[in-house]
């Protein structure tokens, strides 16, 4: 089959691979989605953990095979991949908390992932789609999961106000899911005017560009002493000090962005979290018990409904052989984007 391997650092290679066989207890999917996570491209630009690996865990597909002791029906159904596999047998799996799991692994960083024609995964790790769904929309359903999950993390209710700080796509995903559970106000910032439009059109109530206004005050202006919950998903360092003095005393901030681990932040942040009694909450993924968890369940639950809009945040669809020359200029920040769609059978 065809796929595309992560070689080395910067180094990514559409080419031929062994088409994997199910095993006794997994199935293989036939991918016909696939979209690039943020997380994808930081592997590729920053390097990675082992090489060769086949990048890719936002996949949904058909599954066409299955390997023995698994339920033949399987065959022919729409999925999408779950990716992460937890080992289910240590202290932290018997809790429910997966995502904390001593041996996971972790599909498309750990294990083969789906920039391919076919992928090999667990039975557990196939979370079965309704047929009418829409592949590319499924294919973004595992970052719907991570907002999901940032919320209730965040212990969000109905009617309260949220700062969210980036709009890109977890970003994009958390105002929908403000507004499917009924924030009163939701305020987005981010540099970029039209990630902020998308903002606008999936829910935000405002937006703001801290490259025009002041972010602090105008918060204030809106929400007085602050938001009730505060998502960080940018990252950036900048920002991450940002989320004090937006959010009320006694409010929680859920952070997901990735920072860099060579900067440091002034203890002045920790002074301001303790006089205002603010909750900070680190968010890892997107899992619950049961396995994977209510974030997936809703977020099948609300494309089904319509509330949930994945449409709007595609802004590419490419063919998979073209993913080595995206990357390329997406490392180079030579490709503005929102969400990218590869689809592995228009290579040939
Ligand atoms: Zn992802
Ligand atoms: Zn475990």
């Amino acid at each position: 089959m065809k796929a595309v391997v992560l070689e080395n650092k910067g180094v990514l290679t559409y080419k031929d691979v062994p088409t994997p066989e199910p095993g006794p207890g997994h199935v293989r999917l036939k991918v016909k989605a696939i979209s690039i996570c943020g997380s994808d491209i930081k592997r590729f630009v920053d390097g990675h953990r082992m090489y060769p690996l086949i990048l890719g865990h936002e996949i949904s597909g058909i599954i066409d095979r299955v390997g023995s002791g698994v339920s033949e029906d399987y065959v022919g159904r729409h999925a999408v991949i779950i990716p992460l596999v937890p080992c289910f047998e240590c202290e932290q799996c018997l809790r429910g908390h997966y995502s904390a799991c001593h041996s996971y692994s972790f599909i498309g960083s750990r294990q083969s992932g789906g920039f391919a024609e076919f992928v090999d995964l667990p039975e557990r790790n196939i979370f079965l789609l309704p047929d009418g769904l829409p592949f590319e929309c499924a294919a973004l359903i595992e970052p719907s999961t991570v907002a999901r999950h940032m919320l209730a993390l965040g212990d969000f209710k109905s009617g309260q106000t949220a700062v969210v700080l980036g709009a890109g796509s977890i970003g994009l995903m958390l105002v929908q899911w403000l507004r499917i559970l009924g924030a009163r106000t939701i305020i987005v910032t981010d540099l970029l005017e039209d990630n902020l439009k998308i903002a606008s059109k999936v829910g935000a109530h405002v937006t703001l560009n801290p490259s025009k206004v002041d972010v602090i005050k105008e918060v204030q202006k809106f929400l007085g002493d602050g938001a009730d919950l505060t998502l960080e998903a940018t990252g950036v360092p900048q920002v991450l000090e940002q989320t004090l003095p937006v959010t009320r005393p006694r409010g929680k901030v859920v952070l997901a962005g990735n920072q860099p681990l060579d900067k440091f932040l002034p203890l002045s942040f920790i002074e301001n979290m303790m006089r205002k009694e603010i909750s900070l909450v680190g968010c890892f993924m997107s899992y619950s018990a049961p396995f994977p968890g209510h974030e997936w369940t809703e977020t099948i639950a609300a494309l089904s409904d319509g509330s949930l809009e994945m449409e709007t945040l595609i802004s590419h669809r490419i063919p998979l052989s073209k993913a080595p020359e995206v990357f390329e200029k997406i490392g180079a920040h030579q490709l503005a984007h929102q969400k990218i769609i590869m689809n592995p059978e228009e290579a040939r």
